[in-house]
């Protein structure tokens, strides 16, 4: 890892699709879902790289758009031989997504809304008040963590996070692992009637919190290969199954075991498994 001023050589390097919209995206779609997918990339070879690589995996690019003078976002990530990683991020493109980005009329037909807070916090607020005029399930996945992104969740139906996530918006430093502590946690994210929250565990699973109950719902065993991407997995295939008209808990047992082949292989985007691979791990 270098440290300020140093210089290190790596033993090797190599270049990923990802961002969390659009390994979310890659979720759906593999789910069968139709997918739109709203963004912004550079005119740049990895602009250009994305679209593809989100073309092919049958996500519909019309609404991703190009941007002439920001470069498409990046995540600068080194790993140590120990695995350690530190990260760097640069939003691009996306971070400029304005309000007025949101193309009202080409989301028309569109029937589930899932957001995450890589693109800027009043973007993503102009996304729900337009699918809420739609009649529409909002789900934001409020990842990464950040404090603004709280006064978006009167605007959700279902709001996912992880462990790390719901101690950061309920202003805890740690969490207990026990299910109460997280089941009382997260019933203090509600914000309103008729909203769920999803909190993902990992290996431990899914906690599924409404007003009136709760309901855990454990991982399906794994030989864990790389985990990176089992939350965008998770979210992906829940809104896809939740426009395919399943009830909650039958959409979170599809994501969990969606995630849960996930993780058996490397990458991100690239680990994510089809719906054939899902219905053949259920039965
Ligand atoms: P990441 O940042 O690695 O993408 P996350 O912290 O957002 O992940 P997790 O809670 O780690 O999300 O994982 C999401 C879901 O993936 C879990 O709720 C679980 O269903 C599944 N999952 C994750 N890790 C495992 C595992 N080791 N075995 C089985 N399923 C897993």
């Amino acid at each position: 890892m270098p440290r300020p001023g140093e210089t290190v050589v790596a033993h090797r390097f190599a270049q990923f699709p990802g961002g969390k919209g659009s390994n979310q995206a890659v979720a759906a779609a593999r789910m069968g879902a139709a997918t739109l997918m709203i963004g912004a990339t550079g005119v740049d070879e990895s602009g250009a790289r994305m679209r593809a690589f989100l073309q092919e995996s049958g996500v519909d690019t019309t609404l991703v758009t190009a941007d002439k003078t920001h470069p498409t976002g990046q995540a600068f990530i080194n790993v140590t031989e120990r695995g350690e990683n530190s990260i760097v991020v640069v939003p691009g493109a996306n971070g400029e997504l304005q309000p007025a980005d949101i193309p009202v009329q080409a989301l028309a037909g569109c029937n589930v809304f899932l957001a995450q807070l890589e693109s800027p916090v009043a973007t993503v607020r102009a996304f729900f008040q337009h699918a809420a005029t739609r009649r529409g399930c909002t789900i934001l996945n409020a990842a990464p963590a950040e404090q603004d992104g709280a006064a978006l969740f009167p605007l959700d139906d279902v709001l996912i996070v992880n462990e790390t996530e719901l101690a950061a918006y309920a202003g805890l430093a740690e969490l207990h692992k026990a299910a109460p502590d997280i089941v009382t946690t997260a019933r203090e994210l509600l914000s309103r009637d008729g909203q769920t929250i999803v909190v993902t565990l990992g290996a431990d699973g899914v906690v599924v919190v409404t007003a009136e109950q709760e309901r855990i719902i454990p991982a399906i065993p794994a030989q864990v290969v790389d985990t990176t991407g089992a939350g965008d997995c998770f979210c992906g295939v829940l809104a896809a199954g939740l426009a395919d008209g399943l009830a909650l808990t039958e959409a979170v047992r599809l994501a969990v075991t969606a995630a849960a082949i996930s993780v058996e292989r490397p990458g991100a985007a690239s680990s994510i498994p089809t719906r054939a691979e899902v219905d053949a791990r259920r039965h």
